[in-house]
């Protein structure tokens, strides 16, 4: 039902009680009328000549019917009509809020991320009553500190909440609505009287995110307490923006975990399809290489898995931390890595490609982990458009890089040149050295 035809039903509902109200006093006046022309019409029948004892008794009468029926039925009325004022004041606070909360969850319904979210709420905090500060605090990702992340417009340094952790906050701590009339009152919340404002009144809704108080809605006013409608406004925006944030961080949870490779926390194979056909739908050139860790099943067969699994995680972020920060790295599956540099060529790439092979040998060198090399092939869009024949371009080239020697980087002029030698002696040459040199790692 719309606020419109509550408030149509709530009123028809208000003159009905007023209505019945009138006809008893009406009928009552009418009966005692009534009465007292029949005692008349019989006093005028008589030829009673004790006129003033008739006369008496109408006005004992009259006086009776006034005190024991009249005024009883007088204060019940008054009280009936008081009380169904109060419903009908009741009914309109609750259609009110109703309209609110429901044109609030609208609201929400189309913020599709978290900041939009709390802007939503900020707005929605400002209509809540009129001079008022509102601002929302909440815990940040490792739970002990708590931030002011929206506030409206009026905010100034005094309006907002100083307290620096969700246990430090009483409503936090507590799960419950607190409300201050005045800052100079005995019991009001220490975060407001140490703000050294005289007769500042709040109001600190807590705000559950995915069932856990994470933050607190803080409203301020001076001078003048909130009331009852402006405190609804409020809680309805606590409620409703906690619930939002939560289902809003669950989708984004899901999100990461669906695009991100468990192990190393970079991005799997299918996110980095899509960040590239971005990239291609930019129209934006770039390299990608393959990282493949070299001899890895040995690294493995010797030390165990989890020694293989630490070894992973090291390179992973031995590349994330070299690349660039716009550059995409990701897992492709086993102890294969692709890295996609986004307005740089092959050679750009074999740069990056080579500062990160260095890295690694640095990151390796103080022996916590075995000793272990990367090997990479490289290709870039002026070779083609299409990202699959890139990947088999940079797989090629990551062959040989293999067949060569590994611990190296191969792009395509290193590829051509690599064609002329005799790669059958080369990689005979090569495969002792590595054997030497696996021997000494291990
Ligand atoms: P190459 O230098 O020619 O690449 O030799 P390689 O031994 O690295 O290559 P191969 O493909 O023979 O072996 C890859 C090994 O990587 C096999 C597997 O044991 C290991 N591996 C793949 N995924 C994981 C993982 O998630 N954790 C661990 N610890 N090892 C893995
Ligand atoms: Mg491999
Ligand atoms: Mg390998």
């Amino acid at each position: 039902m719309s606020g419109q035809a509550k408030g149509d039903k709530a009123g028809s509902k208000q003159r009905l009680n007023m209505m019945s109200g009138t006809w008893p006093t009406v009928l009552l006046n009418l009966g005692v009328v009534v009465s007292i022309a029949c005692i008349g019409n019989a006093i005028a029948q008589t030829q009673a000549t004790n006129v003033m004892s008739w006369a008496a008794f109408v006005a004992v009468t009259t006086f009776l019917i006034l005190v024991v029926v009249a005024v009883p039925l007088r204060v019940l009325l008054v009280t009936q009509r008081r009380a169904s004022f109060r419903i009908t004041e009741e009914l309109r606070q609750q259609n009110e809020r109703q309209a609110f909360d429901a044109r609030l969850g609208r609201a929400l319904d189309m913020a599709d991320s978290e900041t939009m979210a709390l802007g939503v709420a900020a707005k929605a905090l400002s209509m809540a009553g009129t001079d008022l500060s509102a601002s929302i605090l909440l815990a940040d990702n490792s739970d002990a500190h708590l931030q002011t992340v929206v506030s409206t417009s009026n905010c100034t340094g005094a309006s907002v909440c100083e307290v620096a952790t969700p246990r430090g906050c009483p409503a936090v701590r507590n799960g419950q609505t607190l409300q201050f009339a005045s800052s100079d009152q005995l019991d009001c919340c220490p975060h407001l009287a140490e703000r050294g404002i005289a007769n500042l009144a709040a109001l600190c809704v807590p705000v559950s995110v995915v069932g856990r108080a994470t933050g607190v809605v803080h409203v301020v006013r001076e001078g003048v307490p909130l009331d009852a409608t402006e405190r609804n406004r409020v809680e309805s925006v606590a409620h409703q923006a906690g619930q939002y944030v939560g289902m809003l961080r669950a989708t984004a949870q899901t999100q990461l975990q669906a695009s991100t490779d468990p192990l190393t926390g970079l991005n799997n194979r299918r996110s980095m399809e899509n960040s590239v056909r971005i990239l291609m739908r930019d129209d934006v050139p770039f390299a990608v290489g393959i990282c493949d860790l070299d001899h890895f099943k040995r690294l493995n067969d010797t030390y165990g898995h989890d020694t293989g699994d630490r070894a992973l995680r090291l390179f992973a972020r031995t590349l994330r931390n070299t690349v660039r920060a716009a550059d995409l790295v990701s897992r492709h599956g086993g102890e294969e890595f692709v890295v996609v540099m986004p307005y740089t060529d092959s050679v750009g790439a074999t740069e990056i490609l080579e500062r990160v092979r260095l890295e690694l040998i640095a990151a390796v060198s103080d022996g916590r982990t075995p000793g272990f090399t990367v090997s990479a092939g490289v290709a870039d869009t002026t070779e083609s458009g299409d990202y699959q024949v890139l990947l088999q371009l940079a797989d090629e080239r990551l062959m040989r890089a293999k067949r060569t020697g590994r611990n190296r980087i191969v792009n395509r002029v290193a590829f051509a040149n690599s064609e002329a030698l005799d790669v059958n002696e080369v990689h005979e040459e090569l495969e002792a050295l590595d054997t030497e040199l696996d021997s000494s790692l291990v």
